[in-house]
């Protein structure tokens, strides 16, 4: 036997034996089958009451995913076979897979044992539950009050990684940054509080590239990278302000703010391969299956997006849109006002339709005119109940978010007729600021409710990471709508985190803030067909185990049970990775273990 294989034989060696002692494939996997069905009834029957309800869960929830990997529809589904690797490697010792694999079986095979790594949680570490059965009336209240109370603290210990432009220490951090920009730049505090000022000072050719390098000192990779996109033209840039929440070195605090930006070298190489086909290789939504005209989008019944401007005072490396956004303001960016009229049109003659979300790009980067008019057009239909405005803007580039746009806004936002809204996209507590929370305020105070939708990747994906971001934004003011699983779009992989993790963040740190803190639904987008719910065991099930130790899910669409649409295959990157990533950060892995156990 590959000593590889140790530790998961030695987390289930009834399945180690039955595999092993069977002639063919077949005949292993029908007795797999029924092992599974055995084991399955024997915690079911309840026969010595001996397993706890917590673990019970969990054997159950394993049991199932052992069941879906091994079945021949998932496997034509998904393309692969585990358990022919599985009965491989129990007959010769070793099979074709990698570590990341054996990996994943070994948990699963422990948690069907009820040997699963969850409890006691890291998190939890010295702090035991009181058996409250013992007390009864305000004892039992509080005993059970200090508990909570050691829980909030703990967490605080988490939260404290993660402090906010609204910390003191780095509010005087950032008044130094910006000076040293300014004074490179031969700038004053009135050109930095001009938006038009941040707009034509985005840093995105050779001569922004100097003036990034005298600000912060870069990382071999992040110099390398961003050389390399200016010289082949590859989609980059970053506002002033943007560049001044940086530090001045890099660090774990300004990781996740540089990485948004600062495009990874394979990344540039990836975009520079596909400069022909990137609009078929890229675009992951597909969005060209899923436009019936010239700037809509539509892939839900009652709401459709527009994009009147198609690009941005920066560019996030991850963007959903890098097949269409060439660079930061590039000239043909705006869309020409007749297929504006047409889309606009549509919209009017398209009467279930009664939420349109206007993006882009950013639209807040046209001017106010052209801004007042779309809005004003849109104001005019009547079966148009809400408009959305989805921007960046706010952490971009605030100053832009003037007194005067917002008197605009005002005359779109009428209750009882139609409202109007605005929703962006923090990703991170570190992008939170003063300046931004000015922005938000200023559009609050004429009537919008203001929503974030968070892409869900590595760089923000730390314990209590986004807990911190939801803590922060809700301080300015900013609901927490959606939270986006990072898509594993080829170019862009080593952006991404597991699905396991966005369910462990939900389940284990999300869910200790109060509900309004976490008012955002965890959402994965299927390509074509749109947001699929991510907590709903309902939406989507665990069917396969990849050679190479990716998870292989089955979306179920959002029609399902409305309408016959096939469900949507999706290859998650692999957890061992991901946790060898978190590792190299300086992350505790005992603080992930459960993670193994989501599905
Ligand atoms: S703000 Fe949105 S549209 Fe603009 S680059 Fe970032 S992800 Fe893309």
């Amino acid at each position: 036997m590959s000593i590889r294989w140790r530790s998961c034989w030695d987390a289930d060696p009834q399945i180690h034996g039955l595999l092993k002692e069977s002639d063919n494939l077949e005949l292993a996997r029908e007795r797999l089958v029924r092992h599974l069905e055995e084991l399955d009834w024997v915690y079911r029957r309840d026969v010595d009451k001996a397993v706890e309800s917590w673990r019970y869960i969990l054997i159950k929830e394993s049991v199932r995913c052992m069941k879906n990997i091994i079945s021949q529809r998932n496997e034509r589904l998904a393309e692969t076979s585990p358990i022919k690797y599985l009965w491989t490697a129990a007959r010769t010792g070793d099979a074709e897979v990698s570590d990341d694999f054996i990996e994943e079986l070994t948990h699963l095979f422990k948690a069907i044992n009820g040997r699963a790594e969850v409890y006691p949680p890291h998190f939890m570490r010295g702090l035991r539950s009181p058996d409250f059965e013992k007390y009864k009336g305000r004892a039992a209240a509080q005993k059970r009050s200090a508990f909570l109370e050691r829980i909030g603290e703990r967490m605080e210990e988490y939260l404290s990684k993660y402090p906010s432009g609204l910390v003191p220490e780095i509010i005087e951090r950032r008044a130094r940054n910006k000076r040293r920009i300014l004074d490179i730049l031969k700038a004053s505090n009135k050109d930095w509080n001009s938006w038009r000022w941040q707009f034509n000072n985005v840093f995105k050719d050779k001569t922004g590239f100097e003036v990034i390098k005298k600000a912060i000192r870069l990382t071999l990779d992040e110099e390398r990278g961003i050389r390399l996109a200016i010289e082949n033209r590859v989609p980059f840039g970053v506002t002033p302000h943007y560049l001044h929440l940086m530090d001045q070195e890099p660090s774990e605090i300004d990781f996740a703010v540089r990485r948004q930006v600062f495009p990874p070298p394979h990344y540039v190489r990836a975009m520079m391969e596909h400069r022909r086909d990137r609009k078929i290789v890229f675009d992951y939504m597909r969005e060209r299956d899923t436009s019936p005209l010239k700037l809509v989008t539509r892939r839900y019944p009652r709401v459709a997006i527009m994009k009147p401007y198609d690009s941005c005072p920066q560019i996030c490396v991850y963007c959903q849109r890098n097949w269409e956004i060439t660079s930061p303001f590039y000239v043909g960016a705006g869309a020409a006002h007749e297929d504006m009229e047409a889309a606009i049109d549509w919209f009017a003659e398209h009467k279930s339709i009664m939420d349109v979300l206007i993006t882009g790009g950013d639209p807040l980067v046209m001017d106010d005119e052209k801004i007042d008019y779309i809005l004003q057009r849109f104001s005019q239909i009547p079966h148009i109940r809400n408009i959305r405005l989805a921007t960046r803007i706010p952490i971009t580039v605030p100053q832009r978010v003037t007194d005067e746009l917002c008197n605009i806004f005002s005359k779109y936002y009428e209750l009882g007729k139609q409202t109007l809204c605005m929703v962006t996209h923090f990703s991170h507590p570190y992008e939170v600021t003063f300046e931004t929370a000015r922005a938000i305020k200023r559009v609050k105070m004429h009537g919008l409710h203001v929503y974030n939708q968070e892409v869900f990747g590595f760089a923000n994906s730390r314990r209590f990471e986004t807990a911190a971001l939801r803590i922060a934004m809700k301080q300015i003011g900013v609901d927490p709508y959606y939270i986006f699983n990072m898509k594993g779009k080829t170019e862009i992989e080593d952006y991404a985190a597991p699905v396991a993790r966005i369910l462990q963040e939900q389940k284990e740190e999300a869910r200790l803030l109060p509900g309004v803190f976490r008012t955002d639904e965890a959402v994965f987008n299927v390509p074509f067909l749109g947001k699929n719910y991510l907590k709903a065991w309902q939406e989507h099930e665990l069917i396969s185990i990849a050679p190479d130790g990716r998870r292989i899910y089955s979306f179920h669409p959002w029609e399902k049970n409305i309408a016959k649409t096939k469900p949507y295959i999706y290859t998650d990157v692999t957890i061992k990775d991901y946790l060898g990533k978190l590792e190299a950060r300086g992350e505790d892995l005992d603080d992930y273990k459960s993670i193994w156990y989501y599905y």
